[in-house]
């Protein structure tokens, strides 16, 4: 049956947008061959942000002073050692550390999280791994350390957020009574197959009253919406450089020091040792102790000059842009015959930019390839490493994802909706 739609209730074109900030490579519009032009970055922004211009030139400004760090009073590997450790505290300062927060700078959010289950305490009791408390709707990043270091329970969340705060209430408490309190809930700051999120100060609140600390995965929240720890009381939050408009190779672990300070060197080797002998060996508290290994200084000056530059925008500016899109993305797709949007909740508040769907009768992957071929439109198909979610949402067979950010133009999400109005009315 045609689909009826509300005119007056769906969000107009939007192709007066412009981008908030610019972007490598994403503010030219690259013409095909035959005159059409390519958006292969900026629909994608969810799987890796194009890196901002800026700090693309902060890498140009660096990369002569190039020495390894805390090895030396070379004149280089002093500098090189100052913007390192000035990097990270740009980067801590970003999402509002305390002042007794680590910051650990890994290799993007999967690093983090795999960091972090390393340092989950032992229940005091039994001795048994920390128990961690997960729902199902999680990217396997912040899914699978869990369930491989510690006594991870997943649990399914409910249709609407006030259910899914309701189950994940009940089963915090009703551990605790049982006095086998969770050590830690471990949730994501925003889907990255829907943007949705749950309330963070209601799952904070609910956590802390069971004794058990939080942590964000924030690998699609932190780069769009303007996060703080000390403001949320949320204990750790991970995040990657190459979804926060910096490059590949560099993301952040940040939060309380106790667990960090008393758990496993994530790495063994130089740097993260105060004294080695042939038997024993002393490691370092503080981030030392879980970076041994030359580190990605170049990584993390990226990451903390992107971290500049997204401090200095304004939050709201930022947010009304990619909801502007991602509203224009839900509806103008919506109206398309055969199309499906895909909500893990049906009251989710506040989402971020990450559009998720189907086509009935056209494979994900023909989609995405048509899309690219045809159009020169990048987006994402497939299970997003969220399967357990696109399993019980009835997506076995995968989805298509586009998604926006501060280098969006309105322009590139009207491409795309035609270009999905045509295949379904004209076929591949
Ligand atoms: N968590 C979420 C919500 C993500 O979207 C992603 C990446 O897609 C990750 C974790 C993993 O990020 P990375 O591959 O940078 O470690």
């Amino acid at each position: 049956p045609e689909k009826t739609v509300t005119p007056e209730l769906s969000a107009a074109p939007v192709h007066d947008v412009a981008p908030v900030l610019p972007v490598v490579g994403g503010d030219t519009l690259v013409p095909l061959v035959d005159g059409r032009q390519v958006t292969y970055a900026n629909l994608d922004v969810a799987a890796s942000a194009p890196a901002l211009q800026a700090v693309a030139d902060r890498v140009t400004q660096v990369l002569p002073l190039y020495a390894s760090v805390h090895r030396g009073a070379g004149y280089l590997s002093q500098v090189s050692t100052a913007l390192y450790e000035t990097a990270r505290r740009t980067i801590g300062a970003f999402v509002g550390a305390r002042e007794t927060d680590l910051t650990i700078v890994t290799r993007n959010t999967t690093d983090s999280l795999n960091l972090l289950a390393g340092c989950v305490p032992a229940d005091p009791v039994t001795g048994e791994p920390g128990r961690v408390l997960v729902l199902d709707i999680e990217h396997h990043a912040n899914l699978l350390p869990w369930q491989r270091v510690t006594d991870a329970t997943v649990v399914t969340g409910g249709p609407t957020v006030a259910a899914t705060l309701a189950e994940i209430e009940e089963e915090l408490s009703s551990a605790l009574a049982a006095g086998r309190p969770y050590a830690l809930l471990a949730l994501t700051g925003a889907s990255n197959v829907t943007g949705e999120a749950l309330p963070v100060a209601e799952v904070v609140a609910a956590a802390h009253g069971a004794g058990t600390r939080v942590v964000l995965d924030g690998a699609q929240l932190v780069p769009h919406r303007r996060f703080s720890l000390a403001e949320t009381g949320v204990d750790y939050v991970a995040f990657s450089g190459h979804k926060t408009y910096a490059p590949f190779g560099a993301g952040a672990l940040v939060g309380r020091r106790d667990w960090l300070d008393a758990g496993t060197p994530y790495l063994a080797g130089g740097g993260a040792v105060r004294r080695v002998r042939a038997a024993t060996t002393e490691w370092h508290e503080g981030p030392a102790r879980h970076e041994a290994g030359s580190p990605n200084v170049v990584g993390a000056v990226a990451l903390a000059a992107a971290c500049e530059e997204l401090a200095a925008l304004d939050p709201r500016e930022v947010a009304a842009h990619e909801d502007a899109l991602r509203r224009r993305l839900v509806d103008g797709l919506g109206e398309v015959d055969r199309v499906e949007v895909v909500h893990v909740w049906d009251d989710a508040v506040d989402p971020v930019g990450v559009v998720t769907f189907t086509v009935a009768g056209y494979d994900p992957g023909l989609v995405a390839a048509y899309l690219s071929a045809e159009h020169g439109i990048g987006v994402r198909d497939g299970r997003f490493c969220a399967h357990p979610l696109l399993g019980r949402l009835g997506f076995d067979a995968g989805a298509v994802r586009a998604s926006v950010g501060l280098g969006t133009a309105g322009e590139e999400v009207e491409r795309l909706v035609a270009a999905v109005r045509a295949l379904v009315t004209d076929g591949p």
